[in-house]
């Protein structure tokens, strides 16, 4: 066994495995720009006092899951859990306000949560996500949730349901937070010790809870609830937020995306308002949730900013990866890449001709002076479409030739065309796929 190990709950990417986390960001990109959403990169730490207010110091992701700790100038940091508070920290910092009223952002990178590691689960995961910050108006709750969508399509999901609900405002969430107590107050002994806490502090986290006890529990398994009779935050909304909530809805459909409403689907923070959204995978078991998002609109000012709407989302990269994986999707192939193979006397020629030929290709060739039978083994290996092989006889005569992988034929060509006759093995690849489409 190797004598260092990545640390428990982290994982190395390593080339094979790499190609697919890297199609999975360019479509991201692809899909953000035709949004016309800008990137924002902010630190993988903060000051922990951001996470604290922006997560609430009661959470379980501040109280247990946090990656806490001093630098050499006793700063109280901690690695980022998650990416909006940073972002908004940002917004503020940099004066964005100033710069236009409406803003769509969005990032990608590692966060870091000290919980148990299983599948899907990890110590650091990546996210991609997105803000629209500056803006109360319903339809930025639907772009960001249509955005959402088209990223799941745009990585070949197929029937994934977006789940819905309105969180509404503190009043009507605290109104809505009695109810939900006198609703379980008959199985309050039974619940985890986590949610009798919750119970008294904060009701709705309740129906966060991932214990196996308390999931049975909400699901009349256990207990004698019956689930149907549940208190629904919908019939508490404040009239403002009841308007949103339809006018969210009916833009959803005007796009034609479809959306459920999932009565336990709530969030349990101050300045979380009005709309959250989920989207699960099924097939993933415990660990199901691909990502999720919703306005908080009193994040900003939590943080010392003036009264600022924001909504957004983000998306665990690592579990739309293990989705992708159990779906069965075969891995991206890399474009084809041309290998360069020397003889005895042409080897000295070799490295010119590869730079310049990787200034148009990629391109690869052997660095050890082996013989030609063990570069055409590599250039199998590495999958080359196309073969050059500077073979002395040619070499003298200002030629190459280039062998076609797919076929095995093998013409010559002259050095001063190489490009275009490369191309024209490559472009009958293109016509074959037009053909195939
Ligand atoms: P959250 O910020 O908790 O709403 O998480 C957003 C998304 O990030 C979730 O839906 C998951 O897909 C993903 N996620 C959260 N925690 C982890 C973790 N520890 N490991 C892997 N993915 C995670």
């Amino acid at each position: 066994m190797a004598r260092f190990q990545a640390p428990r709950g982290t994982r190395d990417l390593i080339p094979g495995e790499i190609e697919r986390w890297q199609w999975v960001e360019a479509m991201a990109r692809d899909v953000f720009d035709r949004y016309c959403y800008d990137e924002i990169r902010t630190p993988m730490f903060e000051d922990y006092e951001l996470f604290a207010r922006s997560s609430g110091e009661a959470s379980e992701v501040v109280q247990k899951e946090m990656y806490r700790f001093k630098d050499q100038g006793d700063r109280d940091l901690a690695l980022r859990p998650e990416g909006t508070a940073g972002v908004c920290r940002a917004y503020l910092e940099h004066g964005l306000a100033s710069r236009g009223r409406v803003h769509r952002l969005w990032y990608m990178g590692p966060m870091f949560r000290y919980g148990r590691p299983q599948k899907g689960r990890y110590r650091q995961f990546w996210q991609i996500g997105a803000e629209i910050i500056g803006t109360p108006a319903p339809r930025a709750d639907a772009e960001i949730i249509a955005l959402f969508v088209d990223l799941f399509e745009a990585w070949g999901f197929e029937d994934l349901v977006v789940m819905v609900n309105s969180v509404g405002t503190v009043e009507s969430r605290q109104a809505y937070a009695d109810r939900l107590k006198d609703w379980l107050a008959p199985v309050a002994k039974l619940l985890s010790p986590e949610s009798q806490e919750r119970l008294t502090r904060n009701p709705l986290r309740v129906l966060d809870s991932k214990h196996p006890t308390d999931l049975a529990i909400l699901a009349g398994k256990q207990g004698g609830l019956d689930p149907s009779t549940m208190p629904h935050m919908l019939d508490e909304l404040d009239a403002e937020s009841r308007e949103h909530f339809e006018a969210v809805r009916s833009e959803l459909e005007s796009v034609e995306i479809n959306s459920e409403i999932d009565h336990g689907l709530v969030r349990g923070l101050d300045y979380y308002t009005r709309t959250a959204f989920e989207v699960h995978d099924r097939s993933l078991g415990a660990q199901s949730a691909l990502g999720g998002g919703g306005r908080y609109d009193g994040l900003i000012e939590e943080l010392g900013g003036p009264a600022t709407p924001g909504v957004g989302f983000s998306i665990g990269v690592d579990r739309v990866l293990l989705a992708m994986e159990s779906r069965g999707d075969t891995l991206v192939k890399k474009a084809g890449t041309i290998f360069v193979a020397s003889t005895e006397g042409t080897r000295p020629a070799a490295p010119a001709i590869v730079r310049a030929l990787r200034a148009v290709y990629a391109v690869d060739h052997d660095l050890e002076a082996r013989s030609l039978s063990s570069q055409m083994k590599s250039a199998d290996k590495v999958e080359a479409r196309v073969v050059m092989i500077l073979g002395e006889d040619e070499w003298k005569q200002g030629q190459v030739v280039l062998r076609d992988m797919k076929t095995g034929s093998q013409t010559t060509a002259n050095l001063d065309e190489m490009v275009e006759s490369i191309d024209r093995i490559l472009g009958s690849d293109r016509e074959v796929e037009s053909e195939e489409e």
